[in-house]
């Protein structure tokens, strides 16, 4: 235990290797502990949508949005490397009336907010993708939203980090926690122990498992989704496609499929999701999963008919009661930073990970984001009797 760092850093996926970026510009002598690979939990298994219209319509939200979104015209540049930024369309598929007004109001709110949006009906709708099937469909919302690869994302990220200073640890996962009255000491894994004066856990779904080696209980959930990518095709679709009703569909049931579709580079296209909810967090994909996913595709875009999947994965999405990101301090141990359970992670990453390098050295962010803090469920986060205390 001869090193001191500045801050050690728990789980290397979006939103620990872009917080190690920023800590590390800031000049914070910064470490990333990593459990497998870099970016190898759920940051390795989403469809690289930057989304812009699917969130919380609130200032806040739609600022981060908005905000977040700029600085991807920029981020390759400013990380130095290229992970296939593109601008893309996002078509979120409306079916009944009571969507359809519901869609018009969150259009006059995004457009209002910056995000231009806008309810398209059948006819129009066609005229964009062609092969799509349109029945029971009354029309989409239709808004301009971004795509990246997620590997070479987060791979940005890792290498700016590296870049400024940070030092990575892959295959390394912290198993317990040094306390010292109510601050950490330092963070162990397997036979090393690794000192600092602040810790920030960013384990997305796994983030409970870590703070509980604190003797912290974080109100973090999770519902196991699948996806997988299709074989190159011609251009059978343009836009990302999406359903207005996939929170409707997926929550509260014990397993549900809810079709998103986007274009990938290479022609091919890629799948999610489905979801079911368990306890366990993996990354496995199951017979059920593949099948009614291609079987709920086949529905909307039946010219895919025959087209082979050729790479098929699930991973653990994380939310919280309140459906709002944990992002702060910890009330106890003091030093425990938490991040964990964005709404559109890929889209806020480049805004808020500056903004919680700022608080994680104890600057102000521009904007306060106490609305996210853990201290919300204090009273369902006390501290508890554990054996690595
Ligand atoms: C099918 C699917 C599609 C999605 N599509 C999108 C999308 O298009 N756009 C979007 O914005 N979001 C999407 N998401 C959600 C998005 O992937 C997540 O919000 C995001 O990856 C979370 O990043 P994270 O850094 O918080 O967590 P993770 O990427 O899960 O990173 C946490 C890391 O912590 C590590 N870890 C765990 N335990 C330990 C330990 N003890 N010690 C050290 N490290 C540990 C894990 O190995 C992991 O690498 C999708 C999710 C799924 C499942």
């Amino acid at each position: 235990m001869t090193k001191t760092w500045d801050v050690v850093v728990i789980g290397g996926g979006m939103l620990g290797l872009s917080t190690s970026y920023h800590l590390a510009k800031m000049g914070a002598k910064t470490l990333l502990l990593q459990a497998g690979p870099i970016g190898s939990g759920t940051s390795a298994a989403n469809a690289g949508r930057a989304q812009v219209s699917e969130g919380h319509l609130d200032p806040l939200n739609i600022r981060i949005i908005r905000e977040g979104l700029a600085r991807f015209e920029t981020l390759e540049e400013e990380l130095g490397t290229t992970f296939e930024w593109r601008r893309n369309g996002y078509l979120c598929l409306i079916k009944t009336e009571q969507l359809w007004r519901q869609w018009e109001e969150r259009s006059k709110v995004l457009t209002e907010g910056g995000i231009p949006t806008q309810v398209i009906d059948l006819k129009q709708l066609q005229e964009l993708e062609p092969h799509l099937n349109p029945a029971g469909l009354l029309g989409a919302a239709y808004t301009l939203e971004g795509l990246l690869n997620p590997f070479r994302f987060c791979w940005a990220y890792a290498t700016a980090a590296r870049r400024y200073g940070t030092e990575f640890l892959p295959y390394t996962p912290a198993t317990s926690f040094k306390l010292d009255g109510k601050r950490i000491r330092a963070v162990c894994s397997n036979s090393h122990i690794f000192q600092a004066e602040r810790f920030a856990v960013m384990c997305g779904a796994w983030t409970p498992v870590v703070t509980r080696m604190a003797g912290v209980e974080t109100p973090i959930r999770h519902t196991h989704a699948e996806a997988f990518i299709l074989e190159p095709t011609r251009q059978v679709i343009r836009n990302t496609i999406g359903l207005a009703d996939f929170y409707e569909i997926i929550h509260g049931k014990p397993k549900a499929v809810a079709i998103g579709i986007g274009p990938q580079s290479h022609d091919t296209l890629l799948v999610t999701e489905s979801v079911i909810q368990t306890g366990e967090l993996h990354t496995r994909n199951s017979a059920w999963g593949v099948s009614n996913i291609a079987f709920e595709l086949l529905k909307i875009y039946p010219a895919l008919g025959g087209v082979r999947v050729i790479r098929a994965w699930g991973a653990p999405t994380s939310f919280t009661p309140d459906e709002e990101p944990l992002i702060g301090w910890i009330p106890e141990p003091e030093n425990l930073f938490v991040a964990s359970s964005m709404v559109e992670t890929i889209t806020a990453v480049p805004l808020i990970s500056e903004w919680m390098g700022k608080m994680i050295l104890e600057y102000e962010p521009p904007v306060s984001l106490q609305r996210f803090s853990p201290s919300r469920f204090a009273s369902k986060m006390l501290p508890m009797e554990n054996e690595s205390r």
